[in-house]
């Protein structure tokens, strides 16, 4: 199937770049999830606007099984939809070889 001299599918891009524009947009609730974690001060207990660490880690335990849960749904090949991996820019599906970006 892995054909790299045929011009890409403009289909298949623009599905692609949906998906990564999606994807992007998980950053901010993982950063946040991210300062949550470590504004929590181990001396007074208290986080983010004086909040405790319980349900400061609660949030940010949900944010990133949230974060996780729509990458596994959302990060997939619009083609064969394996998942794409860690990285945030392939060029080609490992599985199928379809070419996803330009
Ligand atoms: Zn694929």
């Amino acid at each position: 199937m892995i054909d790299q001299g045929s011009p890409p599918d403009e289909e298949i891009l623009a599905e692609f770049k949906r998906r990564q524009k999606k994807q992007w947009m998980t950053l901010p609730f993982a950063m946040l999830a991210m300062i949550l974690l470590v504004s929590v001060d181990e001396q007074s207990g208290l986080g983010l606007g004086g909040l405790p660490a319980m349900p400061l880690s609660i949030a940010a335990i949900v944010l990133i099984l949230g974060v996780m849960a729509f990458s596994l749904k959302n990060w997939r090949c619009p083609t064969c939809n394996a998942y794409l991996g860690r990285g945030m820019a392939p060029r080609y599906c490992r599985k199928c070889g379809v070419q996803l970006k330009r």
